[in-house]
């Protein structure tokens, strides 16, 4: 491999492209019209126009991907996260080719990126769930039916949802069959596919994900876990690693369990388990079979770049770090930084005209942003992740209260202001939170 294409733009286009310098691998980013003057597109060594701004005309066009994979003779494609990057047929059609896709295969995409055969999977390799549907609901007899055995409340998902859209929660037997009509069809509308499976709804869950990583020869190993539970409207905000509740016996547990479930695939490249926790228990969600935005603070706790990692498990290497019942080093933190209004959370793009990147001990940004950028209104709001580390949990929660306070980005408006409420709330500083929290909380 010495050529390697990244089919994303953003802080993870920019991410990939220095794991690429730093492994001495040639870089080609591609850019729509409205990301000229990206920094990814600046970064690397080429840069390739691959149509207009909106990214179904760009991002997400395979042939014009391929087109300027061809051009630039590369060996090897980086899909991020987003975009492509759960797209089986982008995989397929990679192979076709003969690139290498940085990634599990098209098959593994497939099987894992339908919520009903991974629930399925984890049944086979003993891994904990919710109460649940076996297959997908078809009718709103079933439906009923299913929920008069479990009990209510419920939550309705798309088998094929993502991005913590195409969920409806039920609280009682008469918004049940309204929920379940306006779910398939969503489900239809955004994933191109209306089958949709029930499952016992938790009320107050922490949502906690382990890190694989597996090669191309059959080794595996999991790196920690991770807690997302400060999240709104079914998104992630923050995330931190290690997760603050947990004994020692359940993080072994968990992640077993996690690498069982992927050895049942037999998967191959980076990927993380995501479960539900309550009360001690464990319960699978879901598997993403990409890298994720908050793989920053496992990196850290680990001492490991993941990223480099899954780029050589791709060139067909072992493994070289193993992390089962590897103890976190210290306590690490990200805050995602959108651009919008921290009141109503309504995206606010727009020219940055004066930035101030925080540093000092413990602070790490992975970001785009520049002074004079304009921030496009085209995408995702999500501009920069700050990652604060620390000895413990309280020095992480000091350092990213410092660091916010520090960062100045003018022009714009940016959900800073709502980061720095949560980090100074007692039930977050103790730890005691839940995927509710910002429902709930008085900020
Ligand atoms: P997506 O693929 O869209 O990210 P997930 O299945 O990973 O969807 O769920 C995203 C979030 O939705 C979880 O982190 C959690 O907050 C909430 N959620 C999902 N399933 C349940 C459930 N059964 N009970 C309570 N909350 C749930």
């Amino acid at each position: 491999m010495k050529k390697v294409l990244i089919a994303n733009r953003g802080e993870i286009a920019v991410r990939i492209i220095r794991a690429c310098q730093e492994l001495g691998l040639r870089t080609v980013a591609i850019h729509s019209v409205v990301d000229k003057e990206s920094l990814h597109a600046k970064l690397a060594d080429e840069s390739v126009c691959i149509g207009p701004g909106p990214s179904i005309h760009s991002y997400l066009q395979i042939p014009n991907i391929m087109c300027a994979a061809e051009i630039t003779g590369v060996d090897a494609i980086h899909p991020g996260y987003g975009f492509l990057a759960e797209s089986d047929e982008f995989a397929r059609v990679c192979a076709a080719y003969g690139i290498k896709f940085i990634g599990p295969t098209a098959e593994q995409i497939r099987t894992l990126g339908n919520k009903i055969e991974a629930r399925a999977l984890a049944i086979r390799s003993g891994v904990p769930l919710l109460p649940g549907t076996d297959g997908p609901v078809r009718t709103e007899e079933e439906a009923l039916s299913f929920a008069r055995s479990a009990g209510f409340p419920l939550i309705i998902k798309a088998a094929a949802g993502g991005g913590g859209r195409g969920m409806k929660i039920v609280r009682n037997e008469t918004e049940l069959p309204l929920q379940f009509q306006l779910a398939r069809k969503e489900a239809m509308v955004c994933f191109g596919n209306p089958d949709c499976f029930i499952e016992k709804y938790l009320e107050n869950p922490r949502h906690v994900e382990v890190q694989l990583i597996a090669d191309e020869h059959g080794n595996y190993t999991w790196l920690g876990e991770r807690d997302c539970s400060i999240q709104r409207r079914h998104q992630k905000l923050i995330e931190e690693s290690p997760c603050p509740v947990l004994s020692e016996e359940e993080r072994v547990f968990v992640g077993e369990r996690a690498v069982r479930l992927a050895q049942e695939a037999s998967y191959q490249s980076l990927g993380t388990v995501e479960f539900l926790y309550q009360n001690g228990n464990f319960y699978f969600m879901e598997m993403n079979t990409r890298v994720q935005v908050e793989h920053p603070v496992t990196e850290i706790v680990m001492e490991a770049d993941l990223i480099k990692e899954q780029i050589r498990i791709a060139q067909g290497q072992i493994l070289s770090i193993r992390g089962d019942g590897l103890r976190p080093r210290g306590h690490a933190m990200e805050c995602r930084i959108n651009a919008e209004d921290p009141e109503s959370f309504a995206p606010w793009p727009g020219r940055i005209t004066a930035y101030h990147e925080p540093g000092g001990p413990g602070i790490r940004i992975d970001s785009m942003i520049y002074n004079g950028y304009t921030v496009p209104s085209l995408y995702d709001s999500m501009i920069a992740k700050v990652i604060s580390s620390g000895r413990d949990r309280e020095e992480c929660i000091r350092r990213m209260r410092r660091a916010l306070g520090e960062m100045k980005i003018e022009g714009i408006r940016t959900n800073i202001p709502f980061h720095l409420k949560v980090l100074s709330n007692p039930a977050f500083v103790a730890g005691q939170v839940s995927t509710n929290f910002l429902n709930t909380a008085l900020l």
